[in-house]
């Protein structure tokens, strides 16, 4: 796939070539970004990129933001919000207030503010407890690095205490604020009782070797430099690569308001804030999410945003009031349906989330589900969707979207139809593993016949795998082993503490190229299973729901034929993109698609009986023990 921009400046197709073979940008690259004018060809870049990752799916959380206190120690100059002790505008809220605020229909609580010199420890741990015992389904983002490292200082405890009495409270994420821009030369001028980049980076790596995951900002607009603001991206994807742990990024405009900084007297330009958008889309290429903060870039921004690399418009954010004290010219709440509307408009799926990206509904209709991995290029590389939207997500997501029945036709993972069948049809195509598969691997320290009364960490990605990989360790084998879902990932530094792992997907290809050191021995359950039953293993097919209308069915299998054609026709340039971030060369990737099969034949539906047949023997063993 070689797509080709018009471009004004020429410099830009160096660099898009880069974007499309997965080369981090450096700095004289986002240089040469920011001094370009050819905002069009910019923005096609990060949207490409942004639709590379997630589909036309664009995120938001009904949530809302609290701020407990505006009384504040410190005075940063670009900040409006807080106000000392004894001043007329000072407030605080007990833990009754904040839960007053609170309603059922929320799904995240976002908490930050100022920096209290009385208040004891237990409000903040007994603040969130309150919240999580009061309102369960309620996720609980909160307190940025300064905030963590202020609590270290005044509390006398170690950072990863602090963050582990938080999150034993109830803690899920940290918000990205605070860290400004990574440069010593603004914060000692604009901040300087703050913590710097070193800290800030140092928290929130603690935090995701600790469960926590975070999120990551830019303060841009003020008195910084591009430089400044392209080293800034430098640095997050540096951290990204060492704990995978940054859920978002979400460049900030600075608004000037009352603030102490009169350098400026202007908010950024929207030619600004849409570079800033695009250009972090492209630089931090191993974030999954770029957030459009509606509430700092005013809602038609954002919306113009969202085909400029943004893929999250935050949420309803009721209560906003650090932003608005400066001046943000939004109003305080924007209704989901609203929210809804501007998603919609630009043509993306509106999906709402809980505070992990995991899909708690899609509101739109013809959506086909992908999996969100290497192995299902040749369908969608070459699919002409109409009006269609496609959402991209690891099959174990998927599947949920598929009961809810939200998705209108897509790949289902063969377990989730099992389930499904009242309401879905099987359609001429899957996933298929003839005699290997290459990417649904288990990984063990043992001989699998020794496994018994092991332990073996399964990824929460998978439907069928796993179910596979018991009915394979039971019948074949003879032997019981423990499983326990685990995240496992091929980008954090340790490895899951277990006997062996099962990973599928993209992780398992990354896996593959990091020869292991203690997990010596490496099993494909395509070929486990086919050793033993000499058939292949169906792993997803392809569905359409039943009520859908006979013509647009037959309309669908059409054009669902001509995609694949045309992505088998294509073999030498098809998956280079996603191939080449797996690590993988251009044979490989080849070698990769040969090897698998995307029909479903009489063998493909005899080896799904099979299985169906060993799952109902594996489901009497289980009630008879
Ligand atoms: S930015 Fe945060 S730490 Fe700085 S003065 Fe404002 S509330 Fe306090």
């Amino acid at each position: 796939m070689n797509l080709y921009f018009s471009f004004r400046d020429k410099n830009l197709i160096t660099i898009w070539e880069k974007v499309q073979n997965n080369i981090e940008l450096s700095l004289e690259d986002g240089l040469t970004m920011f001094h370009s004018n050819d905002l069009i060809p910019l923005g096609k870049m990060a949207h490409w990129l942004q639709t590379e990752k997630s589909g036309d799916a664009v995120y938001f959380i009904v949530n809302q933001k609290i701020e407990p206190t505006n009384i504040c120690v410190l005075s940063c100059k670009f900040c409006d919000f807080a106000v000392k002790k004894g001043s007329e505008e000072a407030y605080k809220h007990s833990i009754e207030e904040i839960l007053q605020k609170l309603s059922p229909e929320l799904l995240e609580v976002h908490i930050t503010g100022g920096l209290h010199p009385d208040w004891p420890w237990n409000y903040y741990v007994d603040l969130i407890r309150e919240i999580k015992k009061n309102y369960p389904q309620i996720d609980v983002k909160a307190w940025t690095a300064v905030e963590i490292d202020f609590f270290h200082k005044k509390f006398k405890k170690s950072i990863e205490d602090v963050l582990l009495e938080l999150k034993e409270a109830g803690l899920r994420t940290l918000p990205g604020g605070g860290a400004e821009v990574f440069s010593e030369r603004v914060r000692r001028l604009l901040f300087n009782q703050k913590i710097g980049e070193k800290r800030w980076l140092e928290i929130h790596k603690t935090a995701h070797q600790l469960g926590i995951r975070s999120n990551a900002t830019l303060l841009y607009g003020h008195i910084e430099t591009l430089e400044e603001r392209v080293n800034h991206f430098i640095k997050l994807r540096e951290a990204q690569k060492q704990t995978n742990g940054f859920l978002s990024f979400i460049p900030l405009a600075f608004q000037p308001g009352n603030t102490g900084i009169k350098v400026r007297d202007h908010f950024t330009s929207a030619i600004d804030d849409l570079k800033t958008i695009a250009i972090s889309r492209l630089m931090l290429n191993n974030f999954d999410h770029i957030k459009a903060y509606w509430i700092m870039l005013t809602e038609q921004l954002a919306s113009v945003a969202l085909s400029f690399g943004a893929d999250d418009m935050d949420g309803t954010v009721g209560g906003e009031r650090i932003a608005h004290d400066a001046g943000a010219i939004t109003p305080m709440t924007l209704a989901k349906d609203k929210l809804i509307k501007i998603i919609s408009d630009a043509g993306k799926i509106p999906v709402e989330r809980d505070i992990n990206y995991n899909p708690v509904k899609l509101h739109s209709d013809k959506i086909i589900g992908k999996v969100s991995y290497l192995n299902t290029a040749p369908f969608f590389e070459h699919l002409e969707k109409g009006d269609y939207k496609i959402f991209s997500s690891p099959p174990r997501q998927l599947g949920k979207l598929f009961k809810k029945d939200n998705l209108t036709a897509g790949i289902i993972s063969l377990m989730d139809f099992f389930e499904k069948e009242e309401s879905y049809e099987m359609l001429d195509y899957g996933i298929v593993g003839n005699q290997k598969v290459k990417s649904v691997l288990l990984f063990s320290k043992y001989p699998i016949e020794r496994l018994s009364q092991k332990t073996i960490a399964v990824t929460n990605e998978t439907s069928t795998s796993s179910q596979l990989l018991r009915v394979i360790i039971e019948h074949r084998y003879n032997i019981d082993a423990t499983y326990i879902n685990e995240n496992i990932s091929a980008h954090a530094d340790d490895l899951p503490n277990y006997d062996a792992f099962l990973t599928i997907g993209d992780d398992a290809l990354r896996f593959r190229k990091l020869h292991l050191k203690d997990f010596i021995h490496q099993y494909d359950l395509a070929e486990l299973w086919y050793e033993w039953k000499k058939l292949p293993f169906v792993f997803a097919i392809w569905v359409i729901k039943k009520s859908f209308p006979q013509d647009e069915k037959q309309r669908f299998n059409e054009m669902l034929k001509m995609a694949y054609e045309n992505g088998m026709s294509n073999l030498n340039e098809l998956g280079q993109y996603r191939g080449k971030r797996l690590g993988l060369n251009s044979d490989e990737i080849k070698d990769y698609f040969l090897k698998l099969n995307y029909k479903i034949g009489e063998k493909e539906k005899e080896a799904i009986n099979t299985f169906r047949k060993l799952l109902k023997l594996e489901l009497e063993h289980k009630s008879l023990r």
